[in-house]
């Protein structure tokens, strides 16, 4: 099988054709038509073997999660997916292999109808970039900066499950088989916020997507919203698999810290409260409000009447 059989066998077949791809895969570009009034969105990021996986994940997974982290990208801007890119390094021509992570990727780009219109494909160590391309209304994607003092932070889901699983996989903590079962989907098959992201649009002053831990990226927002915040630890969410399997401090740092959730983390208007919560609980999104946007430049962490700094949480929580 050479590089072009491969191509078309495992890349070009199967997609559901989209009015917008002018011309797909199999010449120098594809030529695509961005709406009228639309602006395009553009991100792009490289999945290495051993880095940013374990080396043991399973094909269809590494498929999923390559084009996951993506679409979370777009999400955490409130923008419409469309396209996406595939440049993919193999170490060899394995057909199973292959198949299995196509597999993986088609089948979380028809559930948000997202098409490939090209790539690159080259011999080396296993490494997949995928680029993707998003619409949003003129002026309405939501950016990090934006945050305002007095704004109520919040975070989508649960923290810490994917952070779990991968100690578990990596650093062998103990994790009963049931459990495991509960969080390695969330390490191994993400599940982009694109929905939450696009009913955002209209209510968020800041998001972004949680990639590197809660702690890291809020940061993002923070620094350049030039702003602090007030996070209440009680109010983290952590999962019920995440609470059985660790210790209630345990439990909390690696929600705050572990990265790979894919959550979006983002800062709403006081007022727009009520309204933003109605509206999400009627789509069935979960949403947990957090903390809020202070004046000061500092991230502070309330328990109970003290209020800590990261060093002084880390020193009393023994983390
Ligand atoms: P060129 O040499 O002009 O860059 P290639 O031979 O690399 O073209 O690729 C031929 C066609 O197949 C192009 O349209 C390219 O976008 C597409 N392509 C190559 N690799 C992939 C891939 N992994 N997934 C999707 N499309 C691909
Ligand atoms: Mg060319």
């Amino acid at each position: 099988m050479n590089e072009f059989q491969l191509i078309t066998h495992f890349f070009n077949q199967h997609q559901k054709q989209r009015p917008d791809v002018l011309l797909g895969i199999g010449d120098d570009c594809a030529i695509l038509a961005v709406p009228p009034n639309q602006q395009l969105l553009v991100s792009i990021d490289t999945l290495v073997s051993g880095v940013h996986f374990p080396k043991s994940t399973a094909p269809f997974d590494i498929g999923h999660k390559a084009l996951a982290v993506n679409l979370s990208d777009l999400a955490a801007m409130g923008a419409t997916p469309a396209w996406f890119t595939l440049a993919i390094t193999l170490p060899a021509v394995d057909k199973e292999w292959l198949g299995a992570f196509s597999k993986g990727l088609f089948t979380l780009a028809h559930s948000f109808n997202v098409q490939l219109i090209g790539g690159d494909t080259t011999r080396g160590p296993l490494a997949i970039s995928i680029q993707v391309h998003g619409f949003a209304p003129l002026g309405k994607s939501i950016k990090r900066q934006g945050a305002r003092p007095g704004d109520l932070i919040y975070v989508t889901n649960t923290l810490g499950d994917a952070g779990l699983a991968l100690q578990h996989i990596m650093n062998g903590i103990e994790l009963p088989k049931a459990l495991f079962a509960k969080v390695a989907p969330r390490l191994n098959r993400p599940m982009p916020r694109v929905k939450e992201g696009l009913l955002l649009r209209d209510y968020a002053s800041a998001m972004i997507d949680i990639s590197d831990g809660l702690v890291a990226d809020l940061g993002h927002i923070l620094e350049q919203s030039q702003v602090g915040a007030v996070l209440d630890l009680a109010k983290i969410p952590i999962s019920y698999a995440l609470g059985q399997a660790l210790s209630p401090d345990k439990a909390l740092r690696l929600a705050l810290s572990a990265g790979d959730d894919y959550e979006l983390c983002f800062t709403i208007p006081a007022a727009q409260q009520e309204t933003l919560e109605r509206l999400l609980r009627q789509e069935k999104c979960e949403v947990h409000c957090i903390g809020r946007i202070t004046a000061g430049k500092e991230l502070l962490f309330q328990q109970g009447a003290n209020y800590l700094d990261l060093a002084a949480l880390q020193g009393y929580s023994h983390f």
